[in-house]
């Protein structure tokens, strides 16, 4: 991403020109500040990563996660995050049985593994199916997703920092709700990692 970043979200203030800069945070950041504390991506969803990423979601060409998970790895240390464990973000039920596997604990798994810390795979589920946010707005991306989270297991991240993955971001609304949830279930702190961030252009 062109830096500055939004400090939350992390996408690049860029686009949005002085009026941003100032405050460190994007559009979307200052009027509804989202339930994590930070998001950052490794990479833009673009060439290589984009690729890399449709080969391990669509292809099941799970060597990938590794590779991507170390990269991941990388992003957490250069931001010092301090965090206690590790939660992928979920899939449905219908989703994970059409799909297999759920890439979000592909990338989560290593990435725990090389922090040293504890996979926390079991503490949040999607209770509610979405539908896919492709091809949706930022608002309706929100409502899609509002509530689909739920934190089943509350012991492991009670009071805890937890560092939710997933593969890619778009406006951030997945994080946001399932930041939420994990607060709501007893989490104190929220940072979310992705692989890539599908860039954004300015409203
Ligand atoms: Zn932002």
């Amino acid at each position: 991403m062109v830096p500055p970043l939004c400090v939350r979200c992390g996408q690049s203030l860029e686009a949005w020109g002085e009026n941003a800069l100032g405050a460190g945070l994007c559009p979307f950041c200052r009027v509804t500040p989202p339930a994590y504390e930070a998001a950052r991506a490794w990479g833009r969803m673009e060439g290589s990563i984009r690729s890399a990423i449709h080969r391990l979601k669509y292809r099941r060409d799970v060597s990938l996660a590794d590779v991507l998970a170390a990269q991941m790895l990388a992003v957490v240390e250069r931001e010092g995050w301090q965090v206690d464990g590790v939660v992928p973000v979920p899939l449905g039920p219908a989703r994970l049985r059409e799909r297999g596997f759920n890439q979000a604990a592909l990338l989560a798994f290593p990435l725990a593994l090389g922090l040293r810390l504890p996979y926390w795979g079991q503490v949040l589920v999607r209770w509610r199916e979405t539908r896919t946010q492709v091809g949706l707005s930022a608002a309706e991306r929100r409502r899609n997703v509002a509530g689909a989270f739920r934190v089943v297991r509350e012991e492991p991240i009670m009071r805890k920092t937890v560092l939710l993955v997933d593969d890619v971001m778009t406006t951030g609304a997945t994080l946001d709700a399932a930041a939420r949830a994990l607060k709501k279930g007893g989490a104190a702190r929220v940072y979310a990692l992705v692989a890539a961030r599908a860039v954004l252009r300015a409203p």
